[in-house]
């Protein structure tokens, strides 16, 4: 009963996704959805990568937290259009908070929409929002066993960004072992190592989200 449940939950999310997703394809943004524990540097990325796309690439955030609107603060210094939503005790964003965020946003302005779900391994993965992405952030003070762990969000992801590297020296975390365990779960996924508050590495970031943006538009052009 219980997974009846769940699964017409999902079903309903997945058609709210659908109407999204034609939302995006009609103003052709790409759409990424991060997702992360708490604190392992969603919110700085987003920083990092506002700065370095500022005049190039036009940038939109949907932020999402459980109480305070204090990530979609950090970003307003960069100019960009920031939604937040502020989710209550909802542990993830689904399609329908995403929907309730768009009329605020001139999709029509904007390049590269980047939603940063809330900081939870769990759940986030099983909501779709329409995105075309979903990248997941492990940092190197968490566990290289998480992929083991929570398999579904690097099932899901397209891309493991390793954050946090410059201080691999102080903890114990096998880059090899989390990079093999990651892709034990998901054999295409796209790995990055960066870390996000100082920038080093940042530019794999930055190509890699020009280039799904690039194959985005030739899909849409060819749709
Ligand atoms: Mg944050
Ligand atoms: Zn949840």
């Amino acid at each position: 009963m219980k997974i009846k449940v769940m699964t017409d939950l999902l079903e309903a999310n997945d058609r709210i996704a659908a109407d999204n997703r034609e939302i995006f394809d009609r103003n052709g943004n790409l759409v990424i959805n991060l997702m992360s524990s708490p604190g392992a540097g969603k919110t700085t990325l987003l920083e990092r990568t506002a700065e370095a796309l500022a005049g190039k690439v036009r940038l939109g955030v949907i932020a999402g937290d459980v109480e305070t609107s204090r990530d979609a603060e950090r970003m307003e210094k960069y100019n960009l259009p920031v939604v937040q939503l502020t989710t209550g005790t909802a542990c993830h964003l689904d399609a329908n908070m995403v929907a309730s965020a768009l009329p605020d946003l001139d999709l029509s302005q904007i390049d590269i929409l980047l939603i940063e779900n809330v900081g939870n391994l769990i759940c986030p993965a099983e909501f779709r929002v329409g995105e075309d992405h979903k990248v997941v952030i492990l940092s190197v003070t968490e566990g290289d066993d998480k992929p083991l762990k929570y398999p579904l969000m690097f099932k899901e992801s397209s891309l493991l960004i390793l954050n946090k590297i410059d201080l691999l020296p102080f903890t114990n975390f096998n880059m090899d072992e989390a990079k093999g365990n990651a892709h034990r779960m998901n054999p295409d996924l796209d790995i990055l190592e960066l870390t996000a508050t100082t920038g080093q590495g940042i530019e794999g970031w930055l190509s890699w989200l020009k280039e799904r943006w690039q194959r985005r538009l030739e899909s849409l052009r060819r749709a």
